[in-house]
C-alpha cells in the first residue's frame, strides 16, 4: 500500500503538484503502527486530479472534491489542500475553501493528527509541533481548542479515543476545554457517537477510556445509566472493591481488543442494579432480578445509539444469562448442557471471568466450566435431536402446543442421559401423552423472560 502510495505522489509531482501524506496514517507510521489507510492532501484541484488518473470517482458525502484513486489494487483519498470557514452547526464547516498546505494543518483536529509526510523527499513536515506531541505522548488540540471543540463537537470523544486507544495523555489546556464543553455532544449524530464509543470498548485501553469519558463529563451526556453506578453501594463480602461503578471498571481493565459484544457486556452487565437495588429483612443489600432489569435496559442503550441488531443480539442474553453462572455446579446435566452449547457462551464464560476477577478473585466455577468443555465431546453437549414434531403427529398427538412442550421434555431426558435412542425416546412421549402429566422441566432460559 505504502509503495502504490508513493507512486500516486510521485505522478502528482510530475505535473508539478505539491503532494504529502496526511494526517491518521503519518501519526501511525511514526509510532510503528499498522496503517490501515493512507489519505493524501495535494495543491491539485479535483479536477485535475481526476484528468490525472481518468479511473478515479469522487466521493458521495464529500462534494468538497475529495476524489478517491486507485492505484495498484489500493484505493486512496486525495484532498486538495483546504480550510474550514464557519462552524454554526457545531459539526460541520459553514463552508470550504482550497487553501495553503499549513492551513490544512490548522483545520485537523489534534497536532497528533496534523502532521504531513513528503515520501519522495521522506521529509516529515510539522505546522503544528506534533512531532514532540508523538514523542511526549500527548493529545493536543491544534489552535485554541475551546474553539476546535465548539466547531466540531465529535473531536470531544475523538480526544478521549485516541488518548485511550494510543496510551496517551490529554494535555491540560486541550483537556480543561474538554471538560468545559462535554455538553456539546449532544449535537453530534448518534450514529458518530456509537462509531467512537464502540472503538473505546473494543480497543486495548477501555477502562482508561471509562474514566476519561467519566471525568469529563460525556459520560453523562451519552450513557448516564453507567454514570449511574457511581455510589451504588454492594454488600462488602461479596465486593470487597466498592461500588457498581468501580466494579464496571475492574471488569473493562481485564480487557484488551476484546470482541464487541463483550465489551459491551461487561460495561452493561450490571446496568440494572441501581434499579434493583433492595435491603432484606435483615438489612442486607440485595439486586433481585438485576439482569432481568439490565437485559432490558442493555436493549434499550443499544437501541438509542443504533447499534446493528446482531451485536444486541449478542449482548442482550448475555446480560440476561451473567448470574447463571454461580448455580453450574449445581446445575443437572440438561441445565449445564444447554449453557455451554449457547452461541455466545465463549464470550460469556469469559465476562465471568471478568466479573469474578473484579470482586471476590475465586475462579471455581469458571475452572469447572473449562474442564467441562474439554471433558464433554460436542456431540454429546448438543446431540442431534431424536424425535421431531412429525414423530408425535404420526403418534396421534393432535397438532399444538403439547407438540412443542413433548419435544422439550423428551431434549431434556436426553441432554440428561435418561433416554439415548429414539426408541426409547419415542417410547418416553407416549408415556408421557398416556399419563397426560405435564412434561417434567423444561426450564425456560431466562431471556425468555424478558
Ligand atoms: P483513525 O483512522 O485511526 O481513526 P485518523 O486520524 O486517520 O485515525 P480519520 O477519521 O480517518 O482519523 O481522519 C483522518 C484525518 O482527518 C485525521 O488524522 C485528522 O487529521 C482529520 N480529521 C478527522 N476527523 C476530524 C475532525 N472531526 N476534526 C478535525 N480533523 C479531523
Ligand atoms: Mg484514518
Amino acid at each position: 500500500m505504502w509503495q502504490a502510495a508513493v507512486r500516486l505522489v510521485e505522478r502528482l509531482r510530475r505535473a508539478g503538484h505539491v503532494a504529502y501524506f496526511a494526517g491518521g496514517c503519518v501519526r501511525d507510521r511514526l509510532l510503528g503502527r499498522e496503517i490501515h489507510d493512507i489519505d493524501i492532501a495535494t495543491t491539485a484541484r479535483p479536477e485535475e486530479v481526476q484528468r490525472l488518473f481518468p479511473e478515479s470517482t469522487g466521493v458521495h458525502g464529500k462534494a468538497f472534491g475529495v476524489v478517491r484513486v486507485p492505484v495498484g489494487g489500493f484505493c486512496f483519498e486525495v484532498a486538495t489542500f483546504r480550510r474550514d470557514i464557519g462552524a454554526s452547526d457545531g459539526r460541520h464547516p459553514d463552508r470550504v475553501e482550497f487553501a495553503r498546505p499549513e492551513e490544512d494543518a490548522y483545520r485537523r483536529d489534534f497536532t497528533i493528527n496534523a502532521l504531513f509526510y513528503d515520501p519522495i523527499a521522506e521529509q516529515l513536515i510539522d505546522y503544528v509541533g506534533g512531532r514532540s506531541d508523538l514523542a511526549e505522548k500527548k493529545i493536543r488540540a491544534v489552535g485554541d481548542p475551546l474553539r476546535r471543540f465548539a466547531e466540531d463537537a465529535l473531536r470531544l470523544l475523538r480526544a478521549v479515543r485516541f488518548a485511550a486507544n494510543l496510551g496517551f495523555t490529554i494535555e491540560p489546556l486541550t483537556w480543561q476545554a474538554l471538560q468545559a464543553q462535554a455538553t456539546a455532544i449532544r449535537w453530534i449524530s448518534v450514529e458518530r457517537i456509537r462509531d467512537e464509543l464502540d472503538r473505546i470498548w473494543s480497543g486495548p485501553a477501555p477502562a482508561v477510556g471509562l474514566e476519561l469519558l467519566d471525568r469529563s463529563g460525556l459520560l453523562l451526556e451519552i450513557l448516564p445509566e453507567i454514570s449511574a453506578l457511581h455510589g451504588v453501594a454492594q454488600p462488602k463480602e461479596f465486593h470487597p472493591e466498592g461500588d457498581v461503578f468501580v466494579h464496571t471498571r475492574l471488569l473493562l481493565e481485564q480487557l484488551r481488543n476484546a470482541p464487541l459484544p463483550l465489551a459491551w457486556a461487561a460495561l452493561l452487565h450490571d446496568v440494572g442494579k441501581p434499579a434493583a437495588q433492595r435491603r432484606d429483612a435483615s438489612g442486607r443489600i440485595r439486586f433481585f432480578e438485576h439482569e432481568v432489569i439490565g437485559a432490558r435496559m442493555a436493549r434499550a442503550i443499544l437501541t438509542r445509539l443504533r447499534e446493528p441488531n446482531a451485536l444486541i443480539d449478542a449482548v442482550v442474553p448475555m446480560v440476561a444469562n451473567h448470574m447463571a453462572f454461580k448455580d453450574a455446579k449445581q446445575m443437572r446435566p440438561a441445565t449445564l448442557k444447554r449453557l455451554l452449547s449457547r452461541s455466545t457462551f465463549a464470550m460469556e464464560l469469559e465476562l465471568h471471568r471478568i466479573d469474578c476477577l473484579a470482586c471476590h478473585g475465586d475462579l471455581t466455577i469458571y475452572e469447572f466450566l473449562r474442564a467441562k468443555l474439554e471433558e464433554l465431546p460436542p456431540e454429546d453437549i448438543s446431540p442431534p435431536r431424536l424425535l421431531t414434531g412429525h414423530d408425535l403427529l404420526a403418534l396421534g398427538v393432535p397438532p399444538g402446543p403439547r407438540i412443542g412442550s413433548l419435544l422439550a421434555a423428551v431434549r431434556e431426558a436426553q441432554l440428561n442421559g435418561q433416554v439415548r435412542t429414539r426408541d426409547e425416546a419415542l417410547s418416553l412421549a407416549s408415556r408421557l401423552l398416556s399419563s397426560g402429566s405435564a412434561p417434567p422441566g423444561a426450564e425456560a432460559a431466562p431471556e425468555s423472560r424478558l
